[in-house]
């Protein structure tokens, strides 16, 4: 069916291209979302494992701060030989890179023991927040913001603080270690990220500490649009940072319990960089395919459309005769067929009528083959002009003998065709010596189901036939139907008035 329908084809295969190119962007979009949820999971996978390191080196430094706390507590510290004291107090103090020492600071914010050193400098911090957010209460464990310690060689640190309190829980100092944030620096810098990732540390009030891709002159400086990590002890968003304008996807987290948030960010040029790559080249080979696809397909059809064309003018060619372009036997075998059995389905009567060219040999003879074939165009001309619906048909039924149908028509409908087609013939005047009546006439033999019942077509048209040999024997230029009354008159279902010049004949 499918070789002989080419819309239907070009329509199943632009359907096919559709359905591939639906099914490309499905792929897509699934890869794309793939992507996006693996970015999200390493983000959060990353910031997790931050908040946990860092939050265990904090956790062991606050533990040294502690240690020192309790040594200041005992009640003769200050009075022990100071390699003494500083193993009571800072034994267990961690020491790893990136930690400074940690020191004892007295009320007035001069440092009095020092982890690294048995004789600490005469320095004070009193100006220092660490210092001072303790002297005005317990604040608990204090991180301060970034500061360049006064030591020399010093590198940009935070410090931890704890409040030293007296008995009487009046301020006695603090204990206060610092931190390099080159610490974190490092931390981060070995992170796998992509190139626009960032991680930043900051502290709960929104101070920068550290970020990925190192920027000094940010360190210190309030990260704009900290709320929007304060929400929850963690959580991700999607957004565009104020410091570069990348768009990112955040992973945050709060560092344990201290007042610090660690954020992961990777931007969407990273996450969907390879995919972008991948979805060019699947929707570029889909592309092909689908144009290959429809274009084939036209192809195909065109050149179906072409051979069915080709069929369709071979089949009216072998149904036509090449002379008079009417239908020939061929034709009238299916088309009668067709005509036989819609008629005697619906009960409607049909008549042929069977003309006959007369004296033609004569004619032939006498004027020449060519003039014969003039003489058969015009007669069939004449046939033509004497049918009057469109459901009447006309073939050459072979040599100068030609058969009309006529559906739903009585007889004496039928006689009327014929006698209109016989003066027609006659009226051309197309001179024809070998004939008695001087012009080229035709004789008409006429049947129909009306006048007498018929078990197939090829019984009518015989009947048409003798009814035709009736005509030639009464002389010719004549009609003769078929179960005429014996006088020869018209059949009794005539309704019709009689031709002028009526040649009725009464056949056999
Ligand atoms: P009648 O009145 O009894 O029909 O006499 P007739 O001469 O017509 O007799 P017949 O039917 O035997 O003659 C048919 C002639 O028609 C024979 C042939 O020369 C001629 N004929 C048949 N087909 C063609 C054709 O295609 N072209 C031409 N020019 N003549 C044809
Ligand atoms: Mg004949
Ligand atoms: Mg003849």
């Amino acid at each position: 069916m499918l070789t002989r329908r080419p819309n239907l084809i070009i329509a199943l295969s632009a359907a096919l291209a559709v359905v591939f190119l639906a099914l490309c962007v499905l792929v897509l979009w699934q890869m794309r979302n793939d992507a996006a949820r693996r970015a999200q999971d390493g983000a959060r996978n990353l910031a997790l494992l931050i908040e946990r390191d860092t939050a265990r080196n904090l956790t062991l430094y606050d533990l040294s701060l502690q240690a020192v706390i309790e040594g200041m507590r005992l009640p003769d510290i200050a009075q022990l030989r100071p390699e003494v004291r500083q193993m009571v107090l800072f034994d267990r103090s961690a020491s790893a890179e990136d930690v400074g020492a940690i020191l004892v600071i007295d009320a007035e914010g001069n440092v009095v023991y020092d982890s690294r050193s048995l004789a600490p400098k005469h320095v004070s911090v009193a100006d220092r927040d660490y210092f001072k957010v303790q002297r005005q209460s317990d604040a608990g464990l204090y991180v301060s913001g970034p500061f360049m310690p006064r030591r020399s060689g010093g590198s940009i640190s935070i410090a931890m603080s704890r409040r030293l309190s007296r008995p009487d829980g009046s301020f006695a100092g603090v204990v206060v270690g610092t931190l390099r944030l080159n610490y974190f620096r490092k931390l981060f810098a070995g992170m796998n990220l992509g190139p626009k990732g960032s991680i930043a540390l900051m502290r709960a009030d929104g101070t920068l500490l550290m970020r990925r891709p190192y920027d000094e002159q940010r360190i210190g400086q309030p990260v704009i649009d900290a709320e929007r990590f304060e929400r929850a002890p963690s959580g991700t968003f999607y957004g565009q940072a104020t410091i570069d304008g990348v768009w990112r996807w955040y992973a945050y987290r709060r560092i344990g319990d201290f007042p610090l948030i660690v954020d992961v960010a990777v931007s969407t040029d990273d996450i969907y960089a390879e995919w972008r790559h991948r979805a060019w080249v699947l929707g570029s080979i889909v592309g092909v395919l689908d144009i290959a696809i429809v274009a084939m397909s036209l192809l195909f059809a065109g050149q179906l459309r072409r051979r069915l064309d080709a069929e369709a003018e071979l089949n009216v060619l072998a149904r036509t005769d090449g002379l008079t372009r009417l239908g020939n036997r061929r034709a009238f075998d299916e088309l009668g067929d067709a005509e036989w059995r819609a008629c005697a389905g619906g009960r409607l009567p049909l008549a042929a009528l069977l003309i006959d060219v007369d004296h033609f040999k004569g004619f032939n003879d006498l004027y020449g083959h060519a003039a014969g074939d003039d003489a058969l165009l015009a007669v069939a001309h004449c046939i033509k002009e004497g049918l009057r619906r469109p459901t009447d048909h006309a073939v050459r039924y072979g040599g100068e003998e030609f058969v009309v149908l006529l559906p739903a028509t009585e007889a004496t409908g039928a006689m009327c065709v014929a006698e209109s087609i016989r003066a027609r013939v006659e009226a051309l005047g197309v001179r024809n010596a070998a004939s008695v009546h001087g012009v080229l006439t035709v004789s008409v033999g006429v049947a129909s189901t009306t006048l007498r019942a018929f078990v197939e077509l090829r019984a009518l048209v015989d009947a048409a036939d003798v009814a035709l040999y009736a005509a030639k024997a009464n002389g010719r230029n004549r009609i003769a139907c078929d179960g005429a009354g014996p006088d020869g008159s018209p059949p009794s279902d005539s309704a019709v008035a009689a031709p002028a010049r009526p040649h009725f004949d009464r056949a056999v």
